[in-house]
């Protein structure tokens, strides 16, 4: 059963969310169906962070529920990772797209609409307090470890920084989805090898708090 603590955790993430909801902080709310806010307990001892929602997510309103989430949920499952249990969320709340196709083209977020965006995701990682945050792209990368990161040369590395003690940055598993079919298992088994390294430190951490 939840603690009253726990309890008013929650509480605070769905006022957080509420409030979210109605944002108009940036041009991207009027391209939108809605925000697509972060899901998860606010417990949770794991975030995984990503870059913006796709179509489908714009659609459901939740995060990585579209081909890259289904990709994600692959990668916990074979980490021993109950996406039940772990915060999932992005760096920006509504689909950055432009014109194209019958869903339209998803684009990467502007630097002044993740700005714009950035307070959503303080408030968050200041309720959840992970222990563990893992960030898929590097859109997510800098935001949590600064613009000289680069993941070409810091991916599957644990590091740390203000908003958690324990970071690890990965490839987005959209990425992987849009490689060419000679490349894109060899990227999805780094995909799901950083993934299992995360799961390995959860479960580490969650023995040491048991
Ligand atoms: S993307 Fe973020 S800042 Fe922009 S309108 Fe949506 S919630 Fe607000």
């Amino acid at each position: 059963m939840a603690t009253e603590v726990e309890r008013d955790r929650d509480y605070a993430l769905g006022e957080v969310r509420r409030q979210a909801a109605g944002c108009q902080n940036c041009p991207l709310w009027e391209i939108g169906t809605q925000t697509v806010f972060g899901v998860g307990p606010a417990s949770a001892m794991l975030m995984l962070i990503g870059e913006a929602p796709g179509y489908q997510e714009d659609q459901q309103g939740m995060p990585f529920v579209g081909p890259a989430g289904r990709l994600l949920d692959d990668a916990l499952a074979q980490a021993g990772i109950d996406r039940e249990d772990i915060y999932v969320t992005n760096t920006v709340k509504h689909r950055p797209w432009v014109p194209g196709g019958r869903q339209g083209k998803n684009r990467p977020p502007k630097q002044n609409e993740i700005n714009a965006c950035r307070p959503w995701l303080e408030q968050e990682l200041a309720i959840v307090r992970p222990q563990i945050v893992g960030c898929l792209g590097a859109i997510a990368a800098k935001w949590i470890l600064g613009r000289d990161f680069k993941l070409s040369q810091q991916r599957g590395r644990w590091l740390s920084s203000d908003v958690a003690p324990h970071v690890l940055a990965t490839i987005h598993p959209s990425y992987v989805l849009i490689q060419p079919s000679d490349s894109r298992d060899r990227c999805r088994n780094t995909f799901f090898a950083d993934l299992r390294l995360i799961g390995q430190k959860l479960t580490e951490l969650e023995r040491r708090a048991a």
